[in-house]
């Protein structure tokens, strides 16, 4: 079931074998019609045939150039009568040209959304569209806007919960700054508004200003990045008001708050305290400027063109007020915000010659301590010394440079982690205690798209595996259990062929011969490294269809997205992610609240390791990084196969951050990843409405003109059918149900109303 092409051009579709359409390029050659001419730049120009002679077809461009291509050239284009449409399985002729003007002709007129079947396609617009606010949203509310929208489909889950009694998810992918998160803001505020009980809706959406500052980042594809999943089960009651909600996160890239690439920056937070922190607060924290911190500066990127940090802060607090997190809570977060970039100023110097370190007296060390509560020596010798048990005694080892750094780091990440674990916490908490009864929820689901740069690393190998699972999730729904329910009711239908990635997961998930695995035991041996971690992937999965060795040190997976070649530097030590138990006992012996909390977490965690691994005796390391998440994604899975899923597919129109440019290849690049033209070729080839023969018989039985022998429900229900003069294409009947095309529910229903 692979099919890595795009769709076929022609829209035959077959039913009882007999295609419904003659050969498509034929007609269009005989009747002169539009078509889409291939250039050699792989972009596609419109125009008309003139004349065909041969094999030499004759076409005048849109812009008066005539052409002589040969037919294989060129693929049929719709009747202008369908330019823009709002649905993609309107359009007569479903290739790629086709979709991609259909796009971006309503894009240049600001309609960034369109339709393909039953997913939404969200187009970034990247500047500011009037689409939203109060009106529209009560233009959605009362049914009297059919355009396609985020809030029409964030309407469509609130009805189906409340219609079904099942909860819903709304699951919004896309590539990194192709709209994601602002799209999940969207259908959030939706809900809020629709559901609000008593100012519960400003709290629910406040969450957002929160979890963006600690928790997004510029990076070089988007001034906002979100370096983290993100699920918000927002909860109502059985009369439909909003109850509470509740986020769950995945995978902080904790790494950027020690290391990023040039132009990037760090955390949003970082900077939003330094430059809006009162003077008493500042006082409090010993905040110096942003760019006195190492953590900070190093990335040669301060600022963000057109925000204002300080700004940003104010919102921050408010936020935090309106979450009812208090004042003092508050004053822990910044602390711990300031203890990070102060440690990040400690530096060391080399004492001996085999690189033991002592660290350089300043004021890095003695603030960082202050910060958390302990002894500038207790500090030090935890970010300096390590002690190893040699039979009945400890030994005090001195550490080296590199691991002195490497502990001092790992320090800073671990705290900020649990930081931002802790802050969601505080949120859930403040969220969980609705005024309403909870009844049921809607989801929505705002993780890290498929990444593939120049070089990938761990980071990128966790979230394209993510990737996978989900669309492994979406494949489930709109393609196999659509065709699943076709065979089930005996319907003749021509397979929809999709890009299966069963193959790519097995990759991943096998045991003991799957990616992770692999990973996993390589991360246990004491004298592995990421080049013999390679070697072992190559040695192991070298038969495997979706792998690929290559050079030194680099492994490529096909992914059902296109193929990714990763470099396995540091995938070791990040899946490690070991905090010696110097750190832990540190925290542990701080004053202060939270590095004491941050502590115990740590210890229930490995603790957690301990009853599951038999050599717990011996590293009482807590579960690998990528072990941990699998766990996590697996839970999500779960709870979103409990949901009736909505789809939100968004996409980046540019690489350049800017409105109004749409670049094909990029966008094409897109809709291939995430199967857009496969579900319209299935929406539209299938029978999207479908009925029991008894509710279909119950509902327009009474139209029949004459009585029937049989008053069986599947006689009734061919009876009207035929009456109609339904034609056969339009409709197949199944053992349990019948199954129709599009469009022909509402003739139905015309005729009846017409009837009554
Ligand atoms: P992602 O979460 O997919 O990485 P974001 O949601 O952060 O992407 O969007 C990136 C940027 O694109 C936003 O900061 C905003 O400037 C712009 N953007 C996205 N969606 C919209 C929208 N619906 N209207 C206006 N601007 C948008
Ligand atoms: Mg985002």
């Amino acid at each position: 079931m692979v099919s890595k092409e795009l769709p076929s051009v022609s829209p035959r579709t077959k039913t009882n074998g007999k295609p419904v359409f003659t050969d498509t390029m034929d007609y269009v050659l005989q009747k002169k019609l539009r078509v889409w001419c291939s250039s050699p730049d792989a972009t596609w120009k419109l125009g008309q045939i003139q004349s065909v002679s041969g094999d030499d077809v004759e076409i005048l461009l849109v812009n008066g150039e005539v052409l002589t291509l040969s037919p294989d050239r060129l693929l049929p284009a719709n009747p202008d009568i369908l330019d823009g449409v709002d649905n993609l399985i309107h359009l007569s002729y479903l290739n790629e040209p086709s979709v991609l003007y259909d796009l971006q002709s309503r894009y240049s007129r600001d309609l960034i959304y369109t339709k393909a079947g039953p997913v939404l396609v969200a187009v970034n617009p990247l500047k500011e569209v009037a689409l939203y606010g109060k009106d529209f949203i009560s233009q959605y509310r009362k049914k009297l806007n059919d355009d396609p929208h985020v809030y029409a489909i964030a309407d469509l889950a609130f009805n189906e919960m409340r219609r079904d009694g099942v909860n819903q998810s709304i699951i919004i992918s896309g590539e990194s700054g192709a709209g994601k998160t602002e799209t999940a803001k969207i259908a959030m505020q939706y809900l809020a508004t629709l559901g609000d009980a008593r100012g519960m809706e400003s709290e629910v959406l406040q969450t957002n200003a929160i979890l963006e500052a600690l928790g997004n980042a510029k990076t070089s594809r988007n001034d906002n990045s979100s370096r983290f999943g993100k699920l918000t089960e927002i909860h109502f009651s059985e009369t439909g008001k909003l109850s509470g909600a509740k986020i769950q996160t995945f995978l902080l890239e904790k790494s950027r708050v020690v290391r990023r690439a040039t132009g990037e920056r760090s955390f949003h937070i970082f900077y939003q305290l330094c430059s809006g922190a009162n003077p008493l607060l500042k006082k409090k924290l010993f905040l110096k400027e942003a760019d006195y911190y190492n953590y900070l500066k190093q990335s040669a990127c301060l600022r963000i063109d057109g925000v204002d940090d300080a700004k940003r802060f104010s919102m921050l607090v408010d936020a935090l007020d309106i979450i009812q997190i208090s004042k003092e809570d508050q004053m822990k977060l910044f602390s711990m915000l300031a203890a990070v970039l102060w440690l990040g100023n400690i530096s060391f110097s080399v004492i001996d010659n085999e690189n033991h370190v002592e660290i350089v007296s300043n004021e890095g060390l003695a603030t960082a301590a202050k910060l958390l509560g302990c002894s500038a020596p207790q500090l030090m010798n935890a970010l300096t010394t390590r002690k190893i048990q040699a039979g009945k005694d400890n030994i005090i080892q001195k550490l080296t440079l590199t691991q002195a750094i490497d502990a001092r780091d790992a320090l800073a990440k671990s705290i900020y982690a649990h930081l931002f674990d802790w802050v969601v916490e505080q949120i859930n908490h403040s969220l969980g205690t609705g005024r309403e009864h909870t009844w049921r929820s809607i989801s929505i689901l705002d993780i890290y798209g498929f990444e593939s740069f120049i070089k990938n690393g761990f980071e990128q190998f966790c979230i394209n595996y993510a990737n996978e699972r989900l669309q492994q999730h979406f494949n489930r729904h709109l393609f196999k259990l659509e065709q699943e329910e076709y065979l089930e009711d005996g319907i003749d239908w021509a397979n929809v062929e999709f890009v299966d990635n069963a193959d790519c997961l097995t990759l991943f998930e096998k045991k003991p011969l799957g990616l992770l695995s692999l990973l996993d035991e390589e991360s246990t041996f004491p004298k592995a490294t990421d080049f013999s971690f390679a070697n072992k992937l190559k040695q192991h999965l070298r038969g495997n269809s979706a792998f690929r060795g290559e050079q030194e040190g680099a492994f490529k997976i096909c992914h059902y997205a296109g193929e990714v070649t990763y470099d396995t530097t540091g995938f070791l030590e990040k899946n490690r992610d070991p905090l010696n138990s110097e750190l832990i006992q540190l925290l542990s012996s701080c004053k202060s609240e939270l590095p004491k909390y941050f502590a115990s977490v740590m210890v229930a965690d490995s603790q957690n390791k301990s009853t599951l691994s038999w050599h717990s005796a011996v590293d009482s390391q807590k579960q690998s990084v990528v072990t941990k998440f699998k766990a996590q994604l697996f839970k999500l899975m779960q709870q979103l196969e409990n949901t009736t899923p909505h789809f939100i597919r968004c996409i980046q129109p540019n690489s350049k951050q800017r409105p109004m440019l749409f670049e094909h290849d990029l966008v094409s690049h897109q809709l291939k990843c995430c199967g857009v033209l496969e579900v319209v070729r299935i929406s539209r080839a299938g029978y999207p409405t479908r009925m029991t023969h008894q509710q279909f018989a119950e509902r327009y039985g009474c139209l029949l003109l004459r009585s029937i022998a049989s008053q069986d429900p599947l006689s009734i229900s061919v009876a009207v059918l035929q009456q109609f003069n339904i034609p056969p294409e339009m409709y197949q009947v199944g053992y349990t149900k019948l199954f129709l095309r599009t469009g022909q529910v509402a003739a139905l229903e015309n005729a009846k109303n017409r009837m009554l």
